[in-house]
């Protein structure tokens, strides 16, 4: 059962208050050093970094409120939830991991949760339990073993009893992606996660609290990137900002979209790589109950047994994280896009019938409402991460070079080995801004940075 239910009010007085942020923006500069494009995770982690080194910056976010991808609201069902990351994954220094200790977020440990299984209306047997194991353990093992960058569905073990459960993980829920279209490097460029927390107040407060008091233009777009001079004219449909160097944060989606022209035009290969990391697609579908827990616990993951044939028509859950009483199902791949296209109702539905058949129709009347997030329709992200087609992982590096040392990228998609994740976005965009920095310093300004000043971004070369 849930305990704390803040209006959405009180949880921002709560944030201003108890986390003593700022919440007046500072007055913004007319004429930057730099602009940053998009006030997500790595937006938000670049300004801090340019702002730090003494930079003068301004934010433009085309919605109407920060935090991208990255995104709770409390408004759905009055409870904190995360419509798009939940999870706080990375190295265990990580700066998002400390900043939310020191602002008083409750991080909840997930690193061992539970995944219970279930085959019809009931726990799955032991057979099964060992089935689905072993399928799991095979599939990580052949994707680790694949020579080069192929795709994840040519190597893995075929007719494995419980094979699709596994898969359904992998693919569509963990990379956005069936598995005919995941990278295997991508796969394996993934540094070991050290930690793994769920955000009781939501990873996107989080993420926008970091962002509270930076000047961020909201409501503004970016609709083109002229970078033929010295330095660099942003056009937004508030107006033109001319400054020194300008850094890019917005999904591969967006970037595929042409939504940002860019004058000159952009190289044919960054074009190209822009086409080679497309986005994934995770939905989330969340099921809210009235207090009702059907014998499952806190935080852990539900599971069920499906056809063993893929793409699955399945919806798996994180049923009542933190202990706020809704189940997360999520749905993903090419089955993710279909539910999405679908619209909101037949989704809800479709989730809720996977939950009934699963605890049995009582839980229809326990259910209070459902909620599908959109970001498979959303015109500032276009899905949900991006996933380098099979072969054509080292696109990854190709998208991350800045143009004439004025125009850098940064976020999820080029976040080394934290790809897709917010973790990465933040990183990424932390070490862009320190690059920056050192370019407008110049060539002594950086320890850290190669002979032109770049910081040398922590991507892996394509895994033998
Ligand atoms: C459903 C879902 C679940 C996820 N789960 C996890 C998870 O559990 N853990 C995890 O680590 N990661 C997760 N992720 C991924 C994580 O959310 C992203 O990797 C991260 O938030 C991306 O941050 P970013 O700054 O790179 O991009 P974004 O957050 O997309 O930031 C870019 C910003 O640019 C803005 N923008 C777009 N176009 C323009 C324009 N023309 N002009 C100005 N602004 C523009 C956008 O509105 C956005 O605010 C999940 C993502 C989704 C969608």
């Amino acid at each position: 059962m849930s305990g704390w239910q803040p209006t959405r009010r009180s949880f921002m007085a709560g944030l201003a208050g108890s986390f003593g942020l700022p919440l007046a923006a500072r007055a913004l500069p007319a004429s930057p050093d730099v602009v940053v494009i998009g006030a997500g995770a790595a937006g938000i982690a670049a300004a801090r970094r340019l702002i730090a080194g003494g930079r003068s910056v301004i934010v433009i976010e085309a919605a109407d409120r920060i935090g991208g991808r990255a995104y709770t609201e409390s408004t759905t069902f009055g409870v904190p939830y995360d419509q798009g990351c939940a999870w706080l994954q990375g190295p265990d220094d990580l700066p998002q991991v400390s900043l939310a200790r020191e602002l008083g977020f409750k991080l909840v440990d997930h690193d061992n949760a539970r995944d219970v299984l279930f085959s019809g209306n009931g726990r799955a047997s032991r057979t099964e339990r060992r089935q689905y194991d072993r399928a799991f353990a095979h599939l990580e093992d052949a994707l680790e073993e694949a020579e080069g960058d192929v795709a994840a569905s040519t190597v893995v073990p075929s007719d494995m009893p419980l094979s699709a459960v596994a898969q359904t993980w992998m693919g569509p829920l963990d990379f956005g992606v069936d598995l005919t279209d995941l990278s295997t490097a991508d796969y394996n460029v993934y540094a070991d996660e050290e930690v793994n927390y769920l955000v009781r107040e939501g990873l996107g407060t989080l993420v926008a609290g970091l962002g509270t008091g930076l000047p961020v233009q909201l409501g503004t777009a970016a609709t083109g990137v002229d970078w033929s001079g010295d330095g660099v004219r942003v056009e937004t449909t508030a107006g033109t900002i001319e400054a020194r160097a300008c850094i890019v944060t917005v999904s591969t989606g967006v970037l595929a979209s042409g939504a940002i022209r860019f004058t000159p035009e952009l190289p044919a290969s960054k074009a190209q790589a822009i086409d080679d990391v497309p986005m994934g697609l995770l939905t989330k579908i969340a099921l809210q109950f009235d207090g009702e827990r059907f014998g499952l616990t806190e935080s852990d993951f539900l599971t069920y047994v499906i056809p063993n044939e893929v793409p699955a028509e399945a919806c798996y859950f994180l049923t009542f994280p933190t202990g706020w009483d809704i189940a997360v199902g999520f749905v993903g791949g090419s089955f993710g896009w279909d539910l999405s296209r679908a619209g909101e109702a037949a989704a809800v539905d479709f989730a809720l019938g996977e939950f009934v058949k699963i605890m049995g129709s009582d839980a229809r009347r326990h259910f209070v409402k459902g909620h599908m997030s959109d970001w498979a329709e959303n015109p500032l992200t276009l899905g949900a991460y991006g996933a380098a087609r099979p072969g054509r992982f080292d696109a990854r590096a190709v998208l991350a070079e800045p143009l004439g040392d004025r125009v850098f990228f940064a976020g999820e998609a080029v976040a080394g080995p934290y790809i897709a994740l917010c973790s990465g976005a933040h990183l990424s965009g932390d070490a862009v801004a320190e690059s920056v920095t050192a370019i407008l310093d110049g060539p002594s300004g950086c320890g850290s940075c190669d002979a032109r000043g770049r910081q040398r971004v922590r991507i892996k070369e394509t895994p033998e």
